[in-house]
């Protein structure tokens, strides 16, 4: 099998022999797992990844999701893609075999996830959307909340969004303008225009979930006055079966310079003064839940932006590799055979430079997905603390150092091509433009640093 998308050895020795994978298999929640059952997840990853997802990468670039009669439209070998990463089960690679997972520890779930974020970061973003929305109704959600909207999407059926940002509030979430007031059944109507917002249509879902920041009207001003709805494309029934068309408009597709096969949509609510959102939790406490999928999407953002750096080196190793070019400094008989461009010393240097802000973020993303593993499962209260801690402090760093080092190394990549690869037929341009996009959602490079 190919190890194009991620090198194995790389991947083996980071799980086994630096982050101890086997050592998790200790612990009550994952006893059932061993070394097997861990590569035998990873193999169907890879097998899936490259046989689903890296085939339209490039065709997904070149074909924008298109604005149809107030939908939107994607090619059609995204659905499949998605399709068989539902059917192998990665989206609930971490749920409990009760909740129909495969009671996966975190760190081995983002390991196979990572293929499919080096072989397509645009069709893998729908699934890693849905997740992050998924987890967030497990964790703050009602029991009513929980049976009507996170059981679909833990089968698949419904998939999620996260619907922060507004024209005029971006970083600054404290300036959101959407509304919510109470209606008489205990639900909200909502009223506001979103941005931006990653996968709020697609063709993909029997219905699309939008976790939602808006304000009550007796809000306290700033992020203290910031509520969080559930607010579905389509109403669900009591019997849980798909209802009305919900009053929310997809008002427009943004066209960007990366990530082009994922919709990204201007969303309006209540335009005609009917659309029906829940509240999640207690009132005002939205952002901080908000902050849960926040963060799920920042260390999410971090190795998307390591696995497009990785994919960039390992094709700018193989070429490296294949293409001779010139003789060295010591060795310049013109009747000599030309050497591979790898024997030059600045190629070896743009190389391993590479290889080192790759790697090094790969193992800092899998170190943080096995600490959210130790928050969990750790023996004691205080050690789980411990571990949140230190979670908490590295997320930002997480996000923000892949998204800057892992760009600089698809910029090596580039310069290796030279002239002849750096066009569109080859992917490293792609991969380039998709990862310029990660220095700027989840919160600014500016805002994690802060
Ligand atoms: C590909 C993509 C996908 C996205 N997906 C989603 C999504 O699914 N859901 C969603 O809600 N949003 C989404 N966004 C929006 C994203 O979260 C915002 O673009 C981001 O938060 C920045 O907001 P802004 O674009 O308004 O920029 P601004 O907030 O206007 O920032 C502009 C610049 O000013 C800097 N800046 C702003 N405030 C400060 C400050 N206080 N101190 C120092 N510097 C500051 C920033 O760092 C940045 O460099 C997405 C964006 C992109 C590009």
């Amino acid at each position: 099998m190919s190890d194009t998308l991620l090198d194995s050895r790389n991947l083996a020795f980071e799980l086994y022999e630096v982050l101890d994978a086997e050592g998790l298999t200790e612990r009550p929640r994952f006893a059932d797992h061993n070394r097997e059952t861990f590569d035998a997840a990873i193999n169907t990853a890879r097998t899936i990844a490259d046989k689903y997802f890296a085939p339209h990468n490039r065709k997904s670039d070149e074909n924008e999701p298109k604005y149809v009669d107030g939908a939107a439209e994607l090619i059609p070998e995204v659905k499949p893609a998605v399709d068989a990463f539902l059917e192998a089960g990665f989206l609930n690679a971490t749920r409990t075999f009760e909740q129909g997972g495969m009671q996966m520890p975190n760190l081995l779930s983002q390991a196979c996830f990572a293929h499919f974020q080096s072989a397509n970061a645009a069709t893998s973003s729908y699934a890693m959307l849905t997740m992050g929305a998924a987890n967030l109704i497990e964790n703050f959600g009602s029991e009513e909340q929980k049976e009507r909207f996170l059981q679909p999407m833990i089968e698949g059926r419904f998939f999620g969004t996260m619907a922060l940002t507004e024209p005029h509030a971006g970083s600054s979430l404290s300036d959101i303008r959407t509304k919510a007031e109470p209606a008489e059944d205990g639900s909200y109507r909502l009223k506001g225009n979103k941005i931006y917002i990653s996968g709020g249509d697609h063709p993909l879902s029997e219905n699309i979930v939008h976790m939602v920041l808006a304000k009550l009207p007796d809000a306290p001003p700033g992020v203290k006055g910031i509520s969080l709805f559930i607010v579905p494309k389509f109403l669900v029934n009591d019997d849980g079966t798909v209802g009305e068309r919900n009053d929310v408009a997809l008002a427009g597709l943004f066209h960007k310079m990366g990530w082009r096969g994922t919709t990204s949509t201007a969303l309006n609510f209540g335009e005609k003064g009917e659309c029906v959102g829940y509240l999640v939790g207690k009132p005002h406490n939205g952002l901080s839940y908000m902050f849960q999928m926040m963060n799920e999407a920042r260390i999410g953002v971090g190795m998307g932006a390591v696995m497009l750096g990785y994919a960039g080196y390992l094709y700018s190793l193989e070429y490296a590799r294949d293409r001779p070019q010139g003789r060295l400094p010591d060795g310049k008989d013109p009747s000599s055979p030309q050497v591979s461009i790898i024997q030059h010393t600045d190629i070896k240097r743009l190389l391993l430079t590479q290889k080192a802000y790759v790697e090094g973020a790969f193992d800092l993303g899998l170190y943080a997905a096995r600490l959210f593993d130790d928050t969990e499962t750790l023996e004691t209260e205080e050690e789980r603390k411990t571990a949140l801690e230190l979670l908490d402090l590295l997320t930002p760093i997480v996000k923000s150092w892949p998204s800057e080092f892992c760009l600089k190394a698809n910029e090596h990549a580039i310069q290796i091509l030279g002239g002849r690869r750096i066009i569109k037929k080859y992917p490293v341009e792609q991969y380039y433009r998709d990862n310029r996009l990660n220095p700027i959602h989840e919160g600014t490079h500016g805002i994690q640093s802060l």
